[in-house]
């Protein structure tokens, strides 16, 4: 749209108090045809911002107005339709304009002196990825690992590859010079013919890749199949068709992760370039990315939650692989559901959008359920290997050793015994999360926040795992003096240590952020526990999502029972996909995996329900319930929370939000409440939370208050967030 005729344009800012500013294009600059979605320089509170032009305006003359400095492109940087997608984005979270716009945009972009895009080299192979002989006809061993390397990860810079081979910037030039390498500047696979042949699809799949493709119009899909029931094959065919076809697609997966597998998976089967898009990635190669999509240079993106603003040319199709992933759900800043934008987006576009779960959220269950959702199951493992069978262990009956029952040692033993791999699975760090008198019951507290702290061993001190604060072991106790204090309960360290000395000679592998800190370590993790080394390892949720280990036939979960006694009302749902999910590692090549639950609960009929019949029948269940008490997905759901250093200035905040609130019969305010961690790091969290069953009567009430407190008439020493559709009540 043309704006050149006028003096004044409005942009957008990254700024929270106003949607839009005005500003006057200067006559030296007046022979430029401004157009939206083009990036200019604007002064602001003495600073040179970038900002992005909106949309047309009829702001009259005015003389006061400041102008802008610079026009910086000559085209639109962000096209008509990804406007008009982030306006919505804007209106349907409540969320200032400008930050939704700069949420949107690679971080180079946003910096008004960053030059044009520097070049990086990423190497990939040249030929087809499942070439062995060239590797064997290599002599050099140091480029045949690097080959290797990049047969299975690639593309990659070279620096991601010294933890293999300290020379591998120069190995690969060497295998560029024979010309088994191709470079390029991003991460992304160069169009080749596909090298793997397609399966013959199941009933199942055929007959959801058939749905599909009868109706390209918008259209969200839940694929609902359980573990190894081939949704990545049905993604795969749909987009390679589309992509023959000459279309984009955007694939959204919940992990930075799980990229390289789908990337992989992706680049193998369809005659296309394939790139990846997450937050890992060089702000270059995010960079690169974005553009490239924009201009129709690539066709797929394997990417995290921010992929969903990415701009495209001919985008096709949507999907989100394990769309109940609460890692889909940005939580802190401006906080958007990728997987409900990525609906919002399929409708604006008119495009399918397709959402694949083992264990799909309450959310979309209902949907499909009401018919909202197309709904299309896969009910059947491709390799019809059965599913695993699940075990409840009742841990009051067992004498524990570390944590873990003598009968649990005992099949680890065996498994390993037979080659195979085995995984202790518990959601908790460090050695134990509790150090207590045994005399007065003090227990050792963080000073900044309202929790426990956790003895780590290998430090010997004690952690706060809210603020990260370490703090030392106290030789008597603060309460009464004595010196009877121990640790209680048991996290990663203690089962790991535990089992190095209960299994001789076993290869105990720990993951969790503790050991695994960097993107190369957890590389190094993964591709040793993929090469199918007996092994036990033990994890917290870093290990539950999406891997497929071959190797791995016995999964033990450990602690699940805080979920029964939880606040949170989605906590029991959040448990069963967990289950699910990391029962569903196991068995999943040509052997038939076992799972063992250790619990204290075992008669809690979640579990009945769960392991009796099945996930689908736990999900009705609960579906029920939550229609009883009036909960999502029964109802819709907003939280205002805040925090501050001083407690009397958020109830303030509070006290004040609730005497300008307008009466709205069909929404109920629960709170102000205090957080469940009421103290965080020296700062008094509170919330406000909103329920109703009419999403716009309750977005009305949410506008009027955001507004108010947008105002400014508040404190400002207060921080304050809102969250719409919250996927839990922390
Ligand atoms: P899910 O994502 O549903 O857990 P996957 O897509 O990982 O399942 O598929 C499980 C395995 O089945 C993979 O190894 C895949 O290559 C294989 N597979 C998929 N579709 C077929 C098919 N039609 N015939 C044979 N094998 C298949
Ligand atoms: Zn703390």
């Amino acid at each position: 749209m043309l704006i050149d005729n006028l003096h004044t344009i409005q942009v957008v800012l990254p700024i929270p108090f106003a949607d839009r500013l005005t500003y006057l294009v200067p006559d030296a600059l007046s022979h430029i045809k401004i157009m939206a979605g083009m990036r200019v320089i604007v002064p602001f509170r003495n600073k040179k911002l970038v900002a992005i032009v909106f949309d047309s305006l009829s702001s009259p003359y005015n003389k006061n107005l400041k102008s802008i400095i610079e026009i910086i492109d000559s085209k639109p940087f962000l096209p008509k339709k990804s406007l008009t997608f982030l306006y919505q984005v804007h209106r349907y979270y409540l969320q200032p304009l400008g930050e939704v716009v700069f949420t949107s945009i690679p971080k180079w972009f946003k910096n008004s002196t960053n030059p044009a895009l520097p070049k990086e080299i990423w190497w990939q192979l040249k030929n087809q990825p499942s070439d062995e002989k060239i590797v064997s006809q290599l002599k050099s061993n140091k480029q045949q690992k690097i080959y290797q390397y990049l047969q299975k990860n690639g593309p990659l810079q070279s620096r991601s590859m010294t933890h293999i081979e300290a020379t591998a910037s120069a190995q690969c030039q060497a295998l560029y010079k024979k010309n088994l390498l191709l470079k390029s500047d991003l991460c992304f696979v160069d169009a080749h013919p596909p090298a793997d042949p397609d399966f013959i699809l199941t009933d199942d799949q055929q007959k959801a890749v058939d749905t599909i493709r009868s109706n390209m119009g918008f259209h969200p899909y839940l694929l609902d199949g359980i573990t190894g029931s081939g949704k990545t094959e049905v993604y795969i065919r749909l987009v390679k068709q589309l992509v023959n076809e000459g279309k984009q697609a955007l694939v959204l997966v919940p992990e930075i992760g799980l990229t390289p597998q789908l990337f992989h998976e992706f680049a193998k089967r369809i005659h296309g370039r394939v790139c990846v898009f997450h937050s890992g990635l060089t702000a270059v190669a995010r960079a690169r990315a974005w553009v490239k999509a924009k201009s129709g240079e690539i066709d797929v993106i394997v990417a995290t939650r921010s992929g969903i603003f990415t701009p495209f040319t001919n985008l096709a199709m949507i999907i989100v692989d394990e769309e109940h992933d609460l890692s889909f759900k940005q939580q802190d800043g401006f906080r958007y559901s990728a997987r409900d934008l990525a609906v919002m987006r399929g409708k604006m576009e008119n495009i399918p959008v397709l959402l694949g779960s083992a264990t799909p959220s309450l959310e979309s269950f209902n949907n499909a359920k009401n018919n909202k959702y197309h709904w299309l199951k896969l009910r059947e493992r491709t390799n019809k290997q059965a599913l695993p069978r699940i075990d409840i262990l009742d841990v009051r009956t067992h004498k524990m050793q570390k944590g873990l029952s003598k009968q649990v040692l005992n099949q680890i033993n065996e498994e390993i015994n037979k080659g195979n791999q085995a995984l202790v699975f518990l959601n908790r760090r460090g050695w134990s999360p509790k150090l207590s008198c045994q005399e007065c019951g003090w227990v050792a507290e963080s000073d900044q926040c309202d929790t426990y702290l956790t003895y780590h061993k290998h430090i010997h001190r004690l952690r706060c795992h809210h603020c990260e604060r370490v703090y030392s072991i106290p030789e008597f106790c603060p309460g009464c003096g004595s010196q009877k204090i121990e640790t209680m309960g048991i996290g990663t360290e203690k089962i790991h240590h535990g089992l190095l000395n209960h299994l001789k000679d076993v290869k105990v592998i720990r993951v969790d952020r503790d050991t695994v800190k960097t993107a190369n370590q957890w590389q190094r993790t993964i591709d040793e526990i993929k090469s199918g080394v007996p092994c036990v390892m033990v994890g917290t949720q870093m290990l539950s999502k999406g891997h497929d280990f071959p190797n791995l036939t016995l999964v033990i979960i450990v602690n699940v029972d805080n979920s029964f006694f939880s606040l949170d009302f989605r906590a029991t749902e959040h448990l069963s996909q967990l289950m699910i999910q990391v029962s569903g590692r196991a068995g999943r090549k040509h052997k038939t995996g076992k799972v063992v639950i250790q619990t204290q609960c075992p008669e809690h009929e979640f579990f009945q329900l769960l392991l009796g019949k099945g996930y689908q029948d736990y999900a009705l269940h609960e579906l029920e319930q939550r229609q009883a008490i009036g909960f999502p997905p029964a109802s819709y759901m907003a939280i205002i929370r805040a925090r501050s250093k001083n407690e009397k200035t958020v109830n303030d905040f509070f006290e004040n939000i609730l005497e300008h609130s307008i009466d709205n019969p069909t929404v109920s305010i629960m709170g102000p409440i205090p957080a469940p961690i009421y103290k965080k790091m020296g700062q008094y969290q509170m919330q406000l939370i909103f329920n109703g069953n009419h999403r716009q009567s309750l977005h009305n009430s949410l506008k009027q208050i955001t507004d108010f407190i947008r105002s400014g008439k508040l404190n400002n020493n207060i921080i304050w967030s809102l969250d719409i559709d919250p996927i839990n009540l922390s």
